[in-house]
């Protein structure tokens, strides 16, 4: 019997993924006409992913390992599913050489390269041999088989500091240390090893010389099975941080239609050096002058949807289509770049508490409509619960427009009309980047974030005039819509004893209360705050938003009542602001921000001080690993670490207490 050809026709797809790439890709997949199969673990029973899909098959336990990155429980799930076919998407499975000769292994067709392909170029050191030999320009670096210590040192030496110790296997920025002098080199190769090993399975380490004021930029290519390829342009991904991609965009704002030319051949050369079949990206970092190969990316990428704007071009259609075992819908020269498009990732994260990720449920998940050139692509609705277990990427806010000007400010709408609560997000963070002035000038490299922190993370602005009275509208249109059905609101509020005139409010933010006064009676309704006095109506368009009229101008307001906790988004901005409520309990929370507690659900990994040890503020005491990535626990305030309550290797709940520390102070005393 023939073997039947790795790229053929199907029918049936399995999405081996979650969260917005599952969603977007059974988008297109369901436009095909395909059935498609969702998998799911204990996690996510009722995501979004499960609800869109045909189908949906459980895989198993929460952890990854037991669900998402387990070959034969994917297996068995198409094999129960009658799936023909399987779409990696990108992290888990994606670019396993293993896992895609096992679909071959059972002819199930898998939307990607072949095992050997992934096998060439999904190791870093293995596709820079590669790159090498093919004439493709590389960073200056070792990539060599030798791991020890002394070989990993003489070679960094050589290659001259700063430089990038790297994880072969790595993605998503991890296992990845900029070292600045031989003395930092062994102890950032300890602990990028351990970062790769738990993330990737495999801690092989290469050198590189580190690029000075990087930029990075990359080339989306695809090829079919009959020989053809073509590069869709470059994207360039410089805002990041811990290497990690935080906006991107298309073209890159960076290159001359020459430069455009050369670095987009140069990806077909890299490419074409191992017939690649499938979507791929290869990855450049630029000094601003040249461009030196880094990696492939053997799969579809966060970022595709910049390409897709610019070119109109559905990736994942090619991806399917080349899966197929057609030819490539377009040849080189029909491909044309219009216009400019700029994506930026929504995390579930705190940027106050260094990126800290944030769990639990949305309890307002709001974006705007996907028109005007704008594109949502969401894993995530109202509801639905963010799981430590899994990356912290919620959605991507993508715009397109003419010109990068105007991109960026309709991708800057789109942000400010997207609210999400009950977790903490990095929208305000993205705001914050996409329009500051370096951004809009281009004038930035990959350090940019970092440098910018105090200016990207700014303190929330105390609650003015607008906000205290917007804040007074949204409570009466809940009351309101509390008593709906009864007669008059205004009488059927039971806080309002006939007669009375007048209504005290107050709220509280960042520590400080404030005050504003509601006053009612024949006339118009008036708001004194202070000595100020405005005359205020609302009406309310639809649940939470509504327009507020002070002085007889009108402004639209958002706003989400949590119990006594109000989220607002007037013309000035977002605020936090908390209700003080005279006749209900204050439920405010104090968060012990003193305590050195597990924030979320991790593995300590490490431990950097002693019992007994006297620490600086911010001195670091352990560090945990919390959703892939680890995070350094540092001491609140100086003062002596009194107890250590946890070993490495320790799997702790969220709100442990992990360690004690005195403070300086009362042990003087
Ligand atoms: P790279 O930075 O290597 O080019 P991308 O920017 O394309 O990679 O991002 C891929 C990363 O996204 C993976 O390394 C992984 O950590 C993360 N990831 C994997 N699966 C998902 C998912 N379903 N949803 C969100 N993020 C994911
Ligand atoms: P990953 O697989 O995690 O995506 P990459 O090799 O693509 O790993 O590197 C991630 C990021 O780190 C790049 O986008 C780039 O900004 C930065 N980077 C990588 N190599 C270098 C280098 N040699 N010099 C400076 N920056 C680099
Ligand atoms: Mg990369």
């Amino acid at each position: 019997m023939a073997t039947p050809a790795l790229y053929r026709r199907f029918r049936t797809l399995l999405m081996a993924n979650r969260g917005e790439i599952a969603c977007r890709v059974i988008r297109t997949a369901r436009a095909m006409g395909l059935r498609t199969v969702a998998v799911y673990s204990d996690a996510d029973r009722d995501a979004l992913h499960v609800a869109e899909a045909d189908e949906a098959v459980w895989i198993g336990a929460a952890p990854a390992r037991d669900s998402y990155l387990s070959i034969p429980r994917i297996l068995a799930a198409a094999t129960a599913s009658g799936a023909e076919a399987i779409h990696p998407g990108y992290g888990f499975l994606s670019e396993s050489a293993e896992f895609a000769q096992a679909c071959a292994d059972m002819q199930i067709v898998f939307v990607g390269p072949t095992a050997d392909m992934i096998t060439a170029m999904g190791s870093k050191s293995g596709s820079k041999q590669l790159m090498e030999k093919a004439g493709v320009p590389l960073v200056p670096g070792f990539h060599g088989e030798a791991q020890d210590e002394a070989t990993l040192a003489a070679e960094a030496g050589k290659i001259g500091f700063p430089v990038l110790v790297k994880a072969s296997a790595g993605g998503g920025g991890r296992g990845m240390r900029v070292v600045r002098s031989a003395g930092e080199l062994a102890a950032a190769i300890v602990s990028a090893k351990r970062e790769a090993k738990a993330a990737f399975g495999d801690d092989r380490m290469l050198i590189e010389k580190y690029v000075d004021n990087p930029r990075h930029i990359e080339v989306q290519i695809v090829g079919d099975s009959h020989g053809n390829l073509v590069s869709l342009f470059e994207r360039e991904c410089t805002l990041q941080r811990r290497h990690q991609k935080v906006i991107e965009e298309a073209p890159s704002p960076t290159l001359n239609p020459a430069q455009r030319e050369a670095v987009c051949a140069a990806a077909r050369k890299a490419a074409g050096a191992v017939n690649y079949v499938g979507a791929g990206t290869i990855e450049f970092v630029s000094d601003g002058q040249e461009v030196f190969f880094i990696e492939m990316n053997t799969r579809l990428q966060v970022e595709h949807p910049v390409t897709e704007l610019i070119t109109g071009v559905d990736l994942v259609e090619w991806q399917l289509r080349v899966a197929f075992g057609e030819t490539l819908p377009l040849t080189q020269d029909q491909i044309v770049l219009n216009g400019h498009a700029v994506e930026a990732r929504v995390y579930a994260e705190n940027p106050h508490k260094n990126f800290m990720p944030s769990v639990g449920r949305i309890r307002t998940w709001r974006t705007p409509e996907e028109s005007n050139g704008l594109r949502i692509d969401a894993g995530y609705r109202e509801g639905d619960s963010v799981s430590p277990n899994y990356d912290a990427m919620l959605a991507k806010v993508i715009a397109w427009a003419p010109t990068r000007d105007a991109a960026i400010d309709r991708l800057n709408r789109g942000l400010e009309e997207t609210d999400v609560r009950g977790i903490v997000t990095n929208i305000p963070f993205l705001s914050a980047l996409v329009t500051h002035p370096d951004v809009r000038a281009n004038a930035i490299d990959t350090g940019f974030i970092e440098r910018q922190l105090t200016t990207l993370t700014p303190l929330a602005a105390a609650p003015g005039d607008l906000e205290l009275c917007a804040a007074i509208a949204a409570i009466l249109g809940e009351e309101q819509a509390a008593q709906a059905g009864e007669t008059s609101p205004w009488q059927a509020a039971g806080w309002m004893p006939v007669g009375r005139r007048q209504r005290v409010f107050k709220f509280r933010h960042d520590g400080h209360e404030h005050k504003a006064v509601l006053h009612y009676g024949s006339g118009p309704v008036k708001i004194v705050i202070g000595e100020r006095e405005f005359a205020f109506t609302s009406s309310a368009a639809e649940r939470g938003r509504f327009d507020l009229t002070l002085d007889g101008s009108r402004s639209h307001i958002v706003a989400v009542i949590e119990g006594h906790e109000l989220y607002l988004r007037t013309r000035n901005g977002r605020f936090d602001i908390h209700w003080v409520d005279p006749f209900g309990g204050d439920d405010e929370e104090q968060v012990g921000e003193d305590k050195i507690v597990a924030p979320l659900p991790g593995t300590v990994v490490a431990l950097l001080a002693e019992e007994g040890a006297t620490l600086e503020k911010g001195a670091a005491i352990l560090t945990l690993e919390v959703m892939k990535m680890e995070q350094t626990l540092r001491a609140p305030f100086a003062g002596v670490l009194t107890s250590i309550r946890c070993k490495v290797g320790d799997i702790v709940q969220e709100g442990v207490e992990l360690a004690v520390v005195e403070p300086a102070e009362l042990k003087a005393s």
